[in-house]
């Protein structure tokens, strides 16, 4: 069969071309990162060849060192990166070179503003990758070969970034792939020999690989020669008093797929006879793009006696701590493990309690000694470890001094710990109370919150959708019960301290209201009906005439909207309508007729709805009758 060159013009995916715009014009000022992320993703390929040639040493073809070469040529002015890795078939070039795979990619490019600077900033957090060589580059050829093809399945990718590329199949004796860049008219700096060498021992000394650049002689000139430039020993394997701060920060970068630096890292060496393992781990400053999306890998790096594995290995990280990052090398699996057999070998769960641990010490630190840090960890990423609680039973108190929240207690910032709480509880106090609401003004202005106010009484106000399935997996926290303030017989007796006169004074005047309310409470439950489950006087309210609460085992009605948006049917738990004896409107409804009662009941309990955030039914229904009973007092 004749070779043919089958050569195409394709157009890149909409979102490759919005992309490669972005990155050009907002990462101009940090350019040589180009090189960072060109043979990070020489090094991945790298990486890809040892695990597939461990059950298929064929692929190594006859050549089994694997390694990255950088060269340049000034006369033609190109710099090129090669590698003898993995490579990719017309298929995989065509996928991986002109469409981005990842899933929300659309909606996150849609949040860009046009705005260099914040764009540069945000763009960090989806990775710029393979497109990053537009940036100094204005074509950009690349000839690849999947290891294991036959050398006329050779693929030549070429593009000038502007919207579409060439892809041919071309000759390619050597497996892998060279990137080669043809540099914009004002990048000569990347045509300089000790340019190169610097960026890549900035960027890439402690890659697991070597990288060759040609070895020059005293006046400049290249030889035939090929010498090492970075150190290529594994950061993760070097003792911890041997890496720097600038080392670690970027390993993270390769490692974390990020542009930006970490937050914080841990970094563990154990050696044991039936656990050994060095893990390397990172958390990132800032959450990336898909944090949020269902299908999305998280995950460390996989290495087994320092060979890569496997990218995104999510067995050892628990899905409330998907944010972390880096590297877990051990000696404690065999080396030809696949997916598969990784589900179900027994040192997995040990790893991964192990891991777990260290992840929860890391932020028990920052949390203890670095709160601003932590303020940050927990803007980013407090509502993905809110999912603890429900989903590791076995690290739940850990977790649960970790979570935090807003709360009413005046004098601090924004966000209080449950340890925090219990510390200022009253002397009698024995519960935690919370308040759950669509959001912090809500909460704050909220009847139930009234009793509280006037006794001093702090109170939790969870705003996120998830808080109330963290509050049903954390009944308790160091023996204190957790209460919702909405819900069940509220009774603040215990905590209010007062005299036995006092005391005596309130039952006295509970037992007159409770006679004196007996008729309107029964009259009011006629009149709404099945709408709520029961009628009676509030001990909550000091400022409004109603409100509605849940008993005690009931779902609150934000995980009750939760659940609804989420398609589930939910059987409704009915509220109970609570009444201020002492309110204007309440005392006056005893002296109302009876169609007169029959709005003030319907238009007291809407009103209360729309108080707990609650959608009324029937919503033009009730501005009716508020003007109609408002028209009166003209
Ligand atoms: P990422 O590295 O985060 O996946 P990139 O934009 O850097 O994103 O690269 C896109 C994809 O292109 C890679 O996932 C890989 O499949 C492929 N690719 C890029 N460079 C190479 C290379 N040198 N060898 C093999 N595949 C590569
Ligand atoms: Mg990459």
């Amino acid at each position: 069969m004749a070779f043919e060159a089958h050569q195409e013009k394709l157009n890149f995916q909409a979102e490759v071309k919005q992309l490669l715009h972005i990155v050009v014009n907002s990462l101009y000022s940090n350019k040589e990162i180009f090189l960072r992320e060109l043979i990070s993703n020489a090094s991945d390929a790298i990486d890809k060849i040892k695990f597939e040639a461990i059950s298929d040493p064929a692929l190594y073809e006859s050549d089994h060192e694997v390694k990255i070469r950088v060269n340049y040529d000034k006369a033609a002015r190109t710099l090129t990166i090669s590698d003898n890795g993995i490579g990719m078939s017309r298929d995989e070039v065509v996928a991986n070179l002109g469409t981005i795979a990842k899933s929300g990619t659309r909606e996150f490019l849609s949040q860009l503003s046009g705005d260099q600077k914040k764009d540069a900033h945000l763009i960090g957090q989806f990775g710029v990758g393979f497109y990053s060589a537009f940036i100094v580059a204005d074509k950009v050829t690349v000839v690849t070969r999947r290891a294991g093809l036959g050398s006329e399945h050779g693929v030549s990718w070429e593009s000038s970034g502007d919207g579409e590329y060439t892809i041919a199949n071309v000759e390619k004796p050597t497996r892998g792939t060279d990137v080669i860049l043809h540099l914009k008219e004002n990048e000569d700096e990347f045509l300089e020999n000790w340019r190169l060498r610097s960026i890549i021992t900035k960027y890439s000394d402690h890659l697991p690989i070597s990288i060759f650049m040609p070895k020059y002689t005293e006046d400049e000139k290249p030889t035939d020669e090929w010498e090492a430039v970075n150190r290529a020993t594994a950061l993760w394997t070097l003792p911890k008093n041997a890496i720097t701060e600038e080392q670690y920060k970027e390993f993270y970068k390769h490692v974390g797929h990020d542009m930006d630096d970490p937050l914080a890292w841990t970094h563990h060496r154990i050696e044991g006879s039936n656990l050994d393992y060095n893990c390397l781990i990172y958390l990132p400053a800032r959450a990336p793009f898909d944090l949020w999306q269902r299908d999305t890998h998280h995950g460390l790096k996989l290495y087994v006696q320092r060979v890569f594995i496997m990218d995104q290995v999510e067995q050892f990280v628990p899905h409330y701590l998907r944010f972390i990052r880096g590297v877990l090398d051990t000696t404690s699996l065999p080396l030809n493990i696949s997916r598969e057999i990784l589900q179900e070998h027994h040192v997995i769960p040990k790893l991964r309690s192990a891991l777990v641990r260290h992840v929860l010490d890391l932020l028990e630190r920052i949390a203890k000694d670095d709160p601003e840090k932590y303020a940050t960890f927990w803007k980013e990423f407090g509502n993905v470890l809110k999912e603890g609680p429900a989903e590791d039973f076995s690290n739940r108190d850990r977790i649960a001094k970790l979570l935090r929240f807003t709360s009413t207690y005046q004098d601090h910032g924004q966000h209080v710990s449950l340890s925090d709480y219990v510390s200022r509880m009253k002397a009698k106090q024995s519960k935690i109370y919370y308040m759950t609401a669509e959001n912090v003004n809500a909460a704050k202005s909220s009847p139930h919150l009234e009793v509280f106010n006037k006794n001093n009484i702090e109170v939790l106000l969870l705003t996120d959708k998830i808080d109330e399935w963290v509050v049903a997996h954390l009944s308790e926290f160091e023996g204190k019960t957790l209460q919702s303030v909405a819900k069940g017989d509220l009774s603040l007796d215990e905590v209010v301290e007062e005299d036995t006169a006092t005391k005596e004074a309130e039952e006295k005047k509970d037992k007159i209201q409770q006679e004196t309310f007996e008729n309107l409470l029964k009259e009011i439950k006629t009149i709404l009906g099945n709408q709520i489950k029961e009628v009676r006087l509030s001990h909550r309210l000091t400022a409004s005439p109603a409100c509605l609460v849940r008993d005690q085992d009931a779902l609150g009605p934000q995980m009750e909207r939760l659940l609804k948006a989420a398609g589930q049917t939910v059987t409704e738990a009915k509220a109970i309508l609570e009444l201020n004896p002492e309110h204007a409107i309440i005392l006056k409804m005893q002296q109302l007729n009876q169609e007169e009662l029959n709005e003030w009941t319907q238009i007291i309990y809407e009103q209360a709805l729309l108080a707990e955030g609650s959608v009324l039914p029937e919503p033009a229904a009730f501005v009716q009758r508020m003007n109609k009973v408002w028209m009166k007092t003209f």
